[in-house]
């Protein structure tokens, strides 16, 4: 098997290869030759015209849709269609196939999704939905170079189980489920990446299907080796570099309102500002599908760097009786830079408590104030220093525990109770409507000191949770989306949620796209000069706006209130 560098070479050859084939099919593919006649074939027939065209299957099954149609979010939304390709040549097919059907005036659009996980709706979809779980290969792994070439439809488990054969690993802690396509359209913000400073640290190129059904391979380009690309009308990549380097040079005010804002969030394409850097010597469009949420192009492949298997982690556990006792001490510790600073509002190992999931770690003095959990990986030595140095700086009014083989137990039941928590829908189900939010360090105390007043305004227990150097929180109403009550409730929750954080100089999208929810709230404050460069982005990649429509920048209240979940999601939902 060649290595993964001379699989950069073999994948060139291969786009082009596929370029050259592609032109060929859609010469005479048989999607758009003779063969078929659209206007006779109903939607009905549509799955089985793509399973000719396609190596993987189309369905519309009743009971196959229905197993589609929710995600982790408060929406339900039933495809018409859901495809599950096996290979980039079945992905281009299925967009060639739609963007003809669109062309010849059936209302139809594509939304991919990988393992369905999406707090926000974007993996759903009442038209045709890309499934990717096939497409969950390792093309190539690369020790020396520390390189990995695999498909987008991969898990990360599957993907860090297989690497730790090699020694290797792609250090992302983030719900070992999440496909890698979708870590990178979601620009998932992990746990570890306080350190490691998440995905895009890894990303070294990425494959995408556009919406003209071409193959698009990321890479870097210098000024005139993007001016020789603009060129090169034959070659099909040449038309998206064209229009996304006239955005780029035509939209300087929203470049610099994004550049001055405090964090970037995943809001809208705010990487864009990472398009063009080192002053224009080079250009490169692997930016723009972080937090795209599937709106910009289908990712079919992804070349990942990869870091040597860290020493085993080494954790302790802090009890405080007061969240500002445990808010001074994570930041007089952060500069010793932990792998991760994990935050618990007490009350959730309460609740937990009442479903038998009792917390052995702390005295019960703690049980109302915070439990801070600080992970490193460094090598024995340095953690043992470090964790030294986090120990003499615990005040005497906390408690705090080394991880050991005796104990390890109790240390891994506080996950197991948070999980406890989080699926207990006594008084309703725990939605995940304000996850992954942002609160700068500076604010976060008065965040949590007045979060009593929501509590009041919401009649809602709401305790905290979140990682503190990456400044990702989350909280979860108990909401009953089987009522109507409740699902107004839920509306409302969200907007005084948006509101109250905005008082912290909080970021509702800090941690997780908008998707369709909070792109209700996201696109009414969004600078107009900012949306429209967002919506020049969207064009320049989708001008017929095919894949995902109603996912970021169009939120429909109308349609949203329409696919509001009205029973209660099954299974175990944080798992
Ligand atoms: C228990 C639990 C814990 C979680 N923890 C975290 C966390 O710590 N941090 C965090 O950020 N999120 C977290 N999430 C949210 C969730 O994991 C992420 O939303 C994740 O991205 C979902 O992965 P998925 O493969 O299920 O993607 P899906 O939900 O299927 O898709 C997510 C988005 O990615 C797009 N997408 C998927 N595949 C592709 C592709 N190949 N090309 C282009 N676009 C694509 C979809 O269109 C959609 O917009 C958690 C979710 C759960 C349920």
């Amino acid at each position: 098997m060649p290595g993964v560098l001379q699989a950069r070479v073999v994948k060139l050859v291969y786009t082009y290869a596929l370029g050259a084939y592609a032109a060929r099919c859609a010469g005479s593919s048989p999607v758009s030759g003779t063969i078929y006649d659209y206007n006779k074939v109903g939607m009905s027939n549509i799955p089985k015209l793509l399973n000719q065209i396609i190596v993987g299957n189309a369905f519309d099954e009743p009971r196959i849709l229905e197993a589609y149609s929710c995600d982790r979010s408060i929406l339900k939304m039933r495809p018409e269609m859901v495809v599950l390709p096996e290979t980039t040549d079945d992905v281009r097919r299925i967009v060639r196939f739609v963007s003809q059907l669109r062309q010849r005036g059936t209302k139809t659009s594509l939304t991919v999704r990988g393992s369905g996980l999406d707090k926000t709706g974007a993996d759903l979809t009442d038209k045709i939905l890309v499934s990717m779980e096939r497409m969950n290969r390792i093309q190539e792994i690369d020790s020396r170079s520390k390189l990995v070439r695999v498909q987008a439809g991969i898990t990360l488990e599957k993907l860090n189980t297989a690497l730790s054969l090699h020694g290797l690993v792609l250090p992302i802690d983030a719900n070992p489920k999440e496909t890698i396509g979708s870590i990178i359209a979601n620009f998932t913000i992990d746990s570890y990446a306080g350190k490691y400073h998440g995905i895009s640290h890894y990303v070294d190129c990425l494959e995408a299907v556009m919406a003209d059904g071409n193959v698009l391979q990321t890479k870097n380009y210098n000024r005139r080796g993007l001016q020789r690309k603009i060129e090169d009308t034959d070659d099909p990549e040449s038309g998206i570099y064209n229009r996304m380097n006239d955005v780029i040079n035509n939209s300087e005010e929203a470049l610099t309102i994004i550049k001055e804002k405090p964090t970037l969030d995943a809001a809208g394409y705010q990487m864009a500002t990472q398009v063009e850097r080192d002053n224009s010597r080079v250009f490169e469009l692997t930016p723009l599908f972080y937090a795209s949420q599937g709106t910009l192009g289908i990712i079919t492949e992804v070349i990942l760097r990869l870091e040597p298997m860290p020493s085993k982690v080494t954790r302790f556990a802090a009890g405080f009786e007061t969240a500002s006792g445990a808010v001074k001490y994570v930041e007089k510790i952060s500069p010793l830079s932990p792998l991760a600073i994990e935050l618990y509002d007490a009350h959730i190992f309460e609740r937990a408590a009442e479903n038998g999931k009792e917390l052995g770690l702390f005295a019960k003095r703690y049980n109302k104030g915070y439990i801070a959990i600080v992970v490193f990986d460094d090598n024995r030595l340095v953690a043992r220093k470090k964790l030294n140095d986090c120990l003499k700086l615990v005040p005497d009014s906390a408690a705090a525990i080394l991880e050991t083989k005796e104990n390890t137990k109790e240390f891994s039941r506080i996950h197991t109770a948070l999980k406890s928590y989080l699926n207990d829908d006594t008084k309703g189900e725990r939605l995940y409507l304000a996850d992954d939010f942002y609160v700068p360090q500076h604010r976060l105390l008065d965040f949590i000191k007045h979060l009593p007043e929501l509590e009041e305004s919401v009649k809602r227990e709401l305790p905290l949770f979140g990682d503190y150097l990456t400044s990702n929180y989350s909280l979860r109403p108990d909401l009953n989306m089987n009522t109507i009550a409740g699902r107004q409730d839920a509306l409302k929750f969200l907007k005084k949620f948006a509101d109250y954080l905005v008082e912290y100089d909080g970021v509702l999208t800090g941690g997780s796209p908008e998707g369709r929810i909070k792109a209700l709230v996201v696109n009414q404050e969004e600078n107009p000069t900012v949306h429209q460069f967002y919506q020049d982005i969207k064009a320049a990649f989708d001008p017929e706006n095919i894949f995902s429509p109603g996912v970021k920048l169009e939120s429909d209240v109308k349609k949203f209130v329409k696919h509001l979940r009205t029973e209660v999601l099954q299974g175990i939902t944080e798992d």
